[in-house]
């Protein structure tokens, strides 16, 4: 059987690293916002270039506090992609702000900026864009949008560590980059974590009061705020894996052009574009007979998964607030897209044997 992720194999070559550094922390005796969160936030900043990083607990949390630090208006519009994990949206709508969704191009799966414009209204205030599947937006494209419409730029990197559009990192374009750590993304902890990446001293100050019950000094507080900080531990173990994310990514990439070297005409591929280094996440493919292929695959002893099987403004908890729209091309995707195997843990030889499956269907 080839899984379609394992966690503990692709964990299994840091694990004596991961061990050494839980033992400094518990001999520390410094759980909460130690020196472990501090020189992650450091090292993940200078992973991406920008001046400021503020660890948070996790991948929702880092865009509800983004959002929370622009101060929007309550009902405010925040332009969001269509195709997307669900997080992004449930964001939006926790901080009391409307989500609007934009169809996404059915090329690249991430928001089609053709269509941004005719979503914006007076009450538009942001941009909340996914870099979905580890492939950067068209950020040129989104960015004049931006610039001519006065709006903030969110970058939701959850999917996209490390992944660059005219060589400019994911989460560097806007006004805040968040990420996620969660275990199966290609920078992952071992639990729960996330980043905001940001480039103002100011923003960076807010974000870091947010986090932590809006306070600077214990006991002090100066904003309202929440109980959202980076665990020491999580941050620990991500100290571990930070200097091997360019090698986990050129990995996934190394397995990605197998696939769209020897995978024939009968599936619709990912594109690639010189422009942009995708950092695959996510390996999708798609196919008309999508949940046939499936089972086919796993009948083969081929494990997949679907990101993702239904969309969000279909969604029981969703769809509500978007009676009467509709989403085709988000639909499209959502029915026709299969992930294959591409986890850090697996070989060329996995993907060869896929391969041979896949030709045969
Ligand atoms: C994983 C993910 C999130 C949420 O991250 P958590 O750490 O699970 O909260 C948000 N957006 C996207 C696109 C994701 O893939």
């Amino acid at each position: 059987m080839i899984p379609y992720e394992d966690l503990k194999r692709l964990n299994a070559p840091f694990t004596e690293q991961f061990r050494a550094s839980f033992n400094t922390v518990l001999e520390n005796g410094y759980y909460i916002l130690g020196q472990e969160v501090a020189l992650f936030e450091k090292q993940f900043a200078e992973f991406n270039a920008i001046p400021y990083c503020i660890g948070v607990s996790n991948g929702l949390d880092a865009i509800i506090l983004s959002l929370k630090a622009c101060n929007f208006p309550e009902g405010s519009e925040i332009i969001v992609p269509a195709n997307t994990f669900i997080a992004t949206i449930l964001a939006v709508l926790q901080c009391n702000l409307k989500p609007v969704l934009v169809e996404p191009d059915i090329d690249n799966y991430n928001i089609d900026p053709q269509k941004i414009e005719q979503a914006i209204t007076s009450k538009t205030r942001a941009l909340l864009v996914v870099h979905l599947y580890g492939k950067c937006c068209n950020m040129d494209a989104i960015i004049a949008i931006k610039e001519k419409h006065n709006l903030y730029l969110l970058e939701d990197s959850a999917q996209a560590h490390g992944a660059t559009y005219k060589n400019k990192l994911a989460g560097t374009f806007g006004d805040f980059g968040t990420f996620s750590f969660y275990p199966t993304k290609n920078l992952g902890a071992l639990g729960d974590g996330g980043a905001i990446l940001c480039k103002t001293a100011a923003h960076n100050a807010l974000l870091m009061q947010l986090r932590n019950y809006g306070s600077d000094k214990k006991y002090y507080n100066e904003t309202i705020g929440y109980n959202c900080r980076l665990d020491e531990i999580q941050a620990a173990f991500l100290n571990v894996k930070l200097p091997y994310l360019n090698h986990i990514s050129a990995h996934k990439n190394e397995l990605a052009n197998l696939y769209l070297q020897n995978l024939n005409s009968n599936f619709i591929l990912p594109v690639k574009h010189a422009d942009y280094y995708d950092v695959y996440h996510i390996f999708n493919i798609r196919h008309p007979r999508r949940d046939d292929l499936q089972a086919y695959l796993l009948k083969n002893g081929i494990g997949t998964a679907i990101h993702y099987p239904v969309a969000p403004h279909r969604q029981k908890a969703l769809k509500h607030l978007f009676t009467g729209l509709e989403f085709p091309v988000s639909e499209e995707i959502h029915q026709t897209t299969l992930s294959l195997p591409c986890s850090y843990f697996h070989t060329e030889d996995n993907v060869w044997k896929i391969v041979e499956v896949l030709n045969k269907f």
